[in-house]
């Protein structure tokens, strides 16, 4: 049970889906940039509280990705260092800094699309986050890889 939701609630994936949409849209306010089209939204309690994406470019910090600035408004929003009643929508697998960060926030629970294989945090295991941190991946796998894909082959 994510913290988002009623346990009358059996639209789970349905609900993802919807999420990751808005995710997807914050990724393409970072392709619109020059940014890596990577995306993150915030929800608690069935509203979203932040939204954000990849900043790399923007603000020339490395540490800019979607996640890190997600985190930083839904504290502001929620007014507390810790999410342990939100859920982070993200596009693609969190990399190892984000997990951490993540793990930081108490983070109540992760939804990302498209995997990360190179980058992603999952290469050292879910033990990164939060032991209370709840994991589901593969929401839309190929529209949150397919928008990075794209991107970088108009680099070429
Ligand atoms: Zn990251």
């Amino acid at each position: 049970m994510l913290p988002n939701m009623t346990p009358h609630d059996n639209n789970h994936n349905n609900l993802h889906i919807t999420y990751i949409k808005e995710a997807l849209k914050e990724a393409q306010k970072a392709q619109e940039r020059g940014e890596v089209p990577i995306g993150a939204i915030v929800v608690c309690q069935n509203r979203i509280i932040a939204r954000a994406h990849n900043l790399t470019e923007t603000l020339q910090d490395p540490t800019a990705h979607a996640e890190m600035q997600a985190i930083t408004s839904a504290t502001h929003a929620t007014g507390g260092k810790y999410l342990p009643d939100c859920t982070l929508y993200v596009t693609l697998e969190p990399c190892v800094m984000c997990a951490g960060a993540l793990r930081w926030a108490q983070l109540g629970a992760l939804v990302y699309g498209a995997s990360d294989p190179k980058q992603g945090f999952m290469r050292m295991g879910a033990q990164l986050l939060h032991p209370k941190t709840e994991v589901v991946s593969g929401v839309l796998e190929q529209e949150c890889a397919a928008i990075i894909t794209r991107f970088f082959a108009k680099k070429r």
